[in-house]
């Protein structure tokens, strides 16, 4: 596994392996590497002849009062992790190789970045599209893989994808989750034993809300649902619990397919994950 630091370094690493255009599967994280990273590393390495990971915190997409410098960061982890994957470039770049003192362009995606994580978190998803823009533009892959249990996240950065003819397929991998059902995330290990057992209640509550719908429910009730089980959680504030169209996050059209959408604290950790039901699911 070549390990590149700076954008030259890895365009002149890239195109060494990629050598007569072998396609590209490049999967964007921000480290402290977990068993849903590694799933898209492996759906990269079935369907690519060069694997590329990029491991990189993100300044531009963290609020003031977020956890930046608290981010759970271990680069010697992540490249045995990495490597044992297959990965066959590994690129961390510093925040400085990537962000010039006197950056002057952000992409923003409007109206779809604007509700839920991007109500909660503003700036956010600008921080986002403007780093997955660039890291795009440096890998040029053919493929990009995206988890699921960033369902905003991948369809902002699919929609700025097709508004900016950016020539790498965006392809979204299922929800990797723990024997409890909580979604792995970095953010889990924030958790204190007792808060780690609350919080597979965000999945609990998905559950219900698929209930509902199941039980010929509408948005409405899914939502009540899904937040009744998380006011009952102790330790949780819930920031949403949402149902809503999977593509473009406005209010559900009715017999269509629904994403359930929750995110909550729970102790210092600000914890998301949803739930896809199909419209042949809802009665
Ligand atoms: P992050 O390092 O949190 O920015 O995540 C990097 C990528 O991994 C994103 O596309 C996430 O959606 C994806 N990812 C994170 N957690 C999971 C999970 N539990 N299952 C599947 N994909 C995930």
């Amino acid at each position: 596994m070549k390990i590149c630091r700076t954008e030259d370094e890895l365009r002149k690493t890239r195109d060494a392996e990629s050598l007569g255009g072998a396609p590209i599967g490049f999967v964007p994280t921000m480290g402290a590497l977990h068993d849903g990273h590694l799933s898209l590393v492996r759906a990269a390495r079935k369907a690519n002849d060069v694997v590329v990971l990029s491991i990189f915190v993100n300044p531009l997409q963290f609020g003031p009062a977020e956890d930046f410098s608290a981010y759970p960061r271990d680069e010697e982890r992540d490249l045995r992790l990495a490597e044992a994957e297959g990965v066959d470039i590994a690129f961390l770049p510093s925040v400085d190789e990537m962000y010039a003192p006197d950056r002057s362009t952000t992409v923003s995606v409007a109206r779809i970045s604007e509700v839920l994580e991007g109500k909660s978190r503003p700036g956010h998803f600008d921080g986002v599209c403007t780093v997955v823009a660039k890291l795009l533009n440096q890998v040029m892959a053919k493929r990009a893989y995206f988890g699921q249990k960033d369902a905003q996240q991948a369809a902002v950065v699919k929609r700025m994808v097709r508004d900016l003819s950016i020539p790498t397929e965006i392809v979204v991998c299922p929800i990797v989750r723990e024997a409890d059902g909580l979604a792995m995330s970095s953010r889990n290990a924030y958790l204190s034993a007792e808060e780690r057992a609350h919080a597979a209640n965000l999945f609990k509550s998905l559950k219900a809300g698929e209930a509902a719908l199941a039980a010929g429910g509408g948005p409405g009730d899914a939502e009540a649902a899904m937040r009744d089980v998380l006011e009952a959680t102790p330790a949780m504030r819930v920031d949403y619990a949402a149902a809503v169209d999977p593509e473009t996050f406005d209010e559900a059209l009715p017999g269509g397919p629904v994403l359930l959408a929750v995110a909550a604290r729970v102790g210092p950790a600000r914890l998301i994950d949803n739930l896809l039901v199909e419209a042949k699911r809802r009665t």
